[in-house]
């Protein structure tokens, strides 16, 4: 549309009133003045209610405009004060859904992001919070409007608040939704502030797991190691070490190498996501290289059987045989004399088992999901007596993880334990079909 300009709005009008004094006049050149004037005055009135008109339709256009109804636009002089009007309308409309489209695309971003955003005013009154700050701080869309401090009301996360406005380093804080979040408070406005809260629970339970750990290794060191420098500070030239001594030296010795050695492996399985070799492991000789082991540990005290193993297995020599020892040495270790142990392998459709089965002093079902935790021991005297680290099972578990397989302990109190290394099918190795001698045809 061309723009406005005072020539092009005021053509047409001066070119009606040439036309009204013309008629005008006419009428008076015919009839005289008097007729003239009265011609005139009534050609006025008349475009006098022609505007009065126009304005009537111009405000219905713009009305119906605005409700995109179809009406006919206002025509003359008022069409361009109509298209002005229009215009502008359109500009605003667009700006606006431009801001519209702006705010979404923000509200959207803040409502997806991986951290807590809570809108807050100078009285923490809330004004807007996305679903993880719901998440992290206990929160819902209703509470909009109360004040944050009255809904998280712990000691620790208003004392985090005060110190983040300041941009002290964040503190992590432990509410009681259970999770651990770090705050930051950002000031954007005189009045309002935005605090961004982060979900640190993964980092601390595996900071806390760490602590426990060094604390365990150190506490497990500790004690073969007092025995034996307190053996040593006993003993001079004038008194020496008695054997009877030496032979307790010698199993504390012995305990911290264990504990090492054990260290060692569980260090090494989880450097590496997978097994380091993929070999051919035949199970026969494997179960029954185990279970001459746990003979030895028994010392004739048990009855151990091995059965013959259905198929083999594709994995980590050297892994699976310390992980199906360790199973067998429990079972010796945790069954008083006089019990049974029993080792086969169970295949089917989805993979093979390899099952340690003995009717030893069993474990209480609370105990069993905590198992293969480093150090987890059910009875820390019996373990500690039959030279256990507390690490078998965490290195068991390890070894079937990384071979995408899982450990399955079932057990009763006083009746026994049933402990199941399985393997997923691609693991399992079929033997190879017996084929008969082909009969000899003679012609
Ligand atoms: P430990 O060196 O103490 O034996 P493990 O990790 O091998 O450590 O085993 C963890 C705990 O599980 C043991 O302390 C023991 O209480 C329990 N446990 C393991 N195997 C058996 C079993 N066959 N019968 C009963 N309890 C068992």
């Amino acid at each position: 549309m061309l723009p406005i300009t005072f020539r092009r709005f005021m053509r047409p009008v001066l070119f009606k009133l040439a036309l009204i004094a013309l008629v005008a006049a006419l009428a008076g050149q015919a009839w005289g003045a008097r007729a003239g004037w009265m011609t005139a005055s009534g050609l006025l009135l008349l475009y006098v209610l022609g505007f009065v008109v126009a304005i009537y339709r111009t405000i219905r256009w713009l009305e119906a405009s605005q409700r995109r109804d179809a009406v006919d636009a206002p025509v003359g002089e008022w069409n361009s004060i109509a298209a002005v009007l229009y215009k502008a309308r359109k500009t605003e409309a667009a700006y606006r859904a431009e801001l519209d489209r702006s705010v979404t695309q923000l509200r959207e971003v803040l409502e997806r992001m991986p951290d807590g955003v809570v809108i807050v005013d100078a009285s923490m009154l809330i004004q807007w919070l996305n679903p993880m700050a719901e998440q992290h701080l206990g929160l819902a869309r209703k509470d909009v409007g109360l004040r944050l401090t009255n809904l998280v009301r712990e000691p620790a996360f208003i004392d985090a608040l005060t110190a983040s406005g300041d941009s002290v380093a964040s503190v992590p804080v432990r509410l009681k939704t259970g999770r651990v979040v770090v705050l930051q408070t950002i000031p954007f406005s005189p009045t309002q502030s935005l605090i961004v809260t982060r979900d640190v629970s993964e980092a601390d339970r595996l900071d806390t797991m760490r602590r426990d750990f060094i604390a365990n290794v150190s506490h497990e060191l500790r004690t073969p190691l007092t025995v034996l420098s307190g053996f040593l500070e006993l003993a001079s030239p004038s008194a020496p070490i008695s054997v009877q001594h030496l032979e307790l030296m010698r199993t504390e010795a012995l305990r911290m190498q264990r504990l090492i050695d054990d260290l060692l492996v569980l260090s090494r399985l989880e450097s590496t996501a997978a097994p380091s070799q993929e070999d051919h492991v035949a199970l026969s000789p494997l179960a029954q290289r185990a279970v001459d082991l746990a003979r030895a540990l028994s010392a004739g005290r048990h009855e151990i059987r091995v059965e013959s193993m259905p198929a083999d297995l594709r994995g980590a020599e050297r892994e699976i045989e310390s992980a199906l020892t360790n199973l067998v040495t429990n079972a010796v270790r945790y069954t008083p004399a006089g019990g049974k142990i029993t080792v086969r392998g169970e295949l089917d459709d989805d993979g093979i088992a390899l099952v340690v089965k003995d009717d030893g002093v069993g474990i209480a079902a609370e105990h069993i999901p905590r198992l293969t935790e480093r150090f987890y021991r059910v009875d820390k005297s019996r373990s500690r007596d039959t030279g256990g680290t507390g690490l078998g099972l965490a290195i068991v578990k390890h070894v079937v993880l990384r071979h995408q397989g899982r450990l399955d302990v079932s057990s009763q109190l006083g009746e026994g334990s049933e402990f199941r290394l399985w393997f997923p099918r691609q693991r399992v190795v079929l033997h190879e079909p017996v084929r008969e001698p082909e009969p000899l045809v003679v012609s």
